[in-house]
């Protein structure tokens, strides 16, 4: 392969990941920019007074310098997304859409965006056609809050109390589900669930929702005190951002498993907390068959497609609160907290189904199929107390399955 031939396969241009790109993502995101261009056309509102003109200065000025301000925070944020995060600025975007005509709160979207892409052009995972689609999302967005505000027969200024309250509830269910649809055709396999993001993700959100409202207010009461509020977001931007470092950590960075430390504190505190009460826990080890197979035959990138897919398979048949982690390479652990030999094995049992259904579409489009995994169960107290004996008891059973052949799951005696 010559080098550019290498570097596209790594970093595929937008053509190549559109269509490369499951079908109905393409005309999903043309139909939503299309939406955003004629939505200001076609929606007639007066032309923007001159104190609307100082509202959008105002906002645009706060937003520069907000970004400014937590454009590392913005960076590592961009670096660590793999949900469809909230971006703060909607604090400066919910403020327009409350106080100014919704194409001026849409130009205003245009020019922040365009500030941020001239910030973070140069960071890895940065595309200009996401942009285009974040800023065509909340045009739109924008468009519906600003149009149930106005059922609540608002004239010019800050809406009253209910218009407020309904318009942030749109914006937020306008905004949410535009991304998440995004979300759901690019990785038709991830339950619907996880792209709604966790609970401090959408009480973030929120906050930011919020503070937008209290922007509104201001602006038309004392616009010149709306920038007070620029320090208060850099820190809840910070804060959010701790927050998901620490999240990171125990997180392995290709599955998105827990890591073994993570696995093996939350194992010790589990299988400690059953010694107590005197209950059972299951723990299964599992290793891909014939992995090195698929590296041989289909490259490395895609055997990582294949250990992410089995990962999601692994964690789509446990339980919220049974722990999945990577033990190394293409070995998984799985920790079930209050299940004995009988329902460990028919987990086991199924999570062999799950991995034999996959079929994984590799970044170039090739379809890996046929996949098996051997399983080792062992559980908490028969194979041992501690973590290290009933690991090393399910390890010993993954070696029998080996041995008897593969693809099936053998328990600890
Ligand atoms: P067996 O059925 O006996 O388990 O055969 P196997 O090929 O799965 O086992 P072996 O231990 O020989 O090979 C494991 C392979 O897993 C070798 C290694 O290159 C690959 N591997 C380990 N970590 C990664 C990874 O992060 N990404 C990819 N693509 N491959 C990995
Ligand atoms: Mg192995
Ligand atoms: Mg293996």
């Amino acid at each position: 392969m010559d080098p550019q031939g290498e570097v596209s396969a790594v970093h595929p241009s937008r053509a190549e990941r559109l269509r490369s790109a499951p079908t109905g993502v393409l005309p999903y995101y043309l139909v939503v920019e299309a939406t955003a261009v004629v939505l200001p056309f076609a929606v007639r509102s007066a032309a923007p007074a001159p104190r609307e003109w100082l509202y959008l200065a105002i906002l645009l000025g706060s937003a520069v310098v907000q970004t400014e301000l937590s454009a590392k925070a913005e960076r590592m944020q961009r670096f660590l997304a793999g949900n469809p995060h909230v971006s703060v600025s909607s604090v400066w975007f919910f403020a327009a859409a409350l106080s100014t005509p919704p194409a001026l709160a849409s130009v205003l979207t245009v020019l922040i965006y365009g500030h941020l892409w001239l910030r973070m052009a140069s960071v890895p995972g940065a595309r200009l056609y996401r942009l285009t689609c974040s800023v065509a999302t909340y045009v739109v967005t924008i468009f519906a809050a600003r149009g149930v505000a106005d059922l609540f027969g608002t004239g010019p200024g800050a809406p009253g109390v209910a218009a407020t309250v309904a318009a942030g509830l749109t914006f937020f269910l306008v905004n949410t589900l535009l991304v998440m649809v995004g979300f759901k055709l690019h990785e038709p396999d991830r339950p619907l669930l996880s792209l709604a993001g966790s609970v401090s993700e959408n009480v973030l959100d929120a906050a930011t929702l919020c503070l937008g409202a209290v922007a509104a207010v201001l602006l038309t009461a004392r616009p010149w005190l709306v920038p007070l509020l620029v320090l208060p977001i850099v820190l809840l931007r910070r804060g959010e951002l701790g927050r998901r470092l620490e999240l990171r950590a125990g997180r392995d960075h290709k599955t998105g498993l827990l890591t073994m430390a993570e696995w093996r504190t939350r194992a010790e505190a589990e299988l400690s907390r059953a010694a107590r009460a005197g209950g059972d826990c299951g723990i299964l080890m599992l290793d891909l068959d014939h992995f090195k197979r698929v590296n041989d035959t289909h490259g490395h990138l895609a055997g990582d497609d294949v250990l992410r897919a089995v990962a999601g398979a692994v964690r789509g048949e446990v339980r919220i609160y049974d722990s999945v982690g990577r033990f190394g390479g293409e070995e998984f652990v799985v920790l079930l907290p209050g299940i004995g030999r009988v329902h460990s094995v028919a987990v086991a049992e199924r999570i062999r189904d799950a991995v034999a259904e996959l079929t994984v579409v590799a970044a170039d489009g090739t379809r890996i199929a046929g996949l098996s995994v051997s399983i080792g169960v062992a559980v908490h107290p028969d194979a041992g107390r501690g973590v290290d004996e009933v690991l090393g008891a399910a390890d010993k059973a993954v070696y029998a399955a080996k041995n008897a052949g593969r693809d099936r799951v053998c328990v600890s005696h």
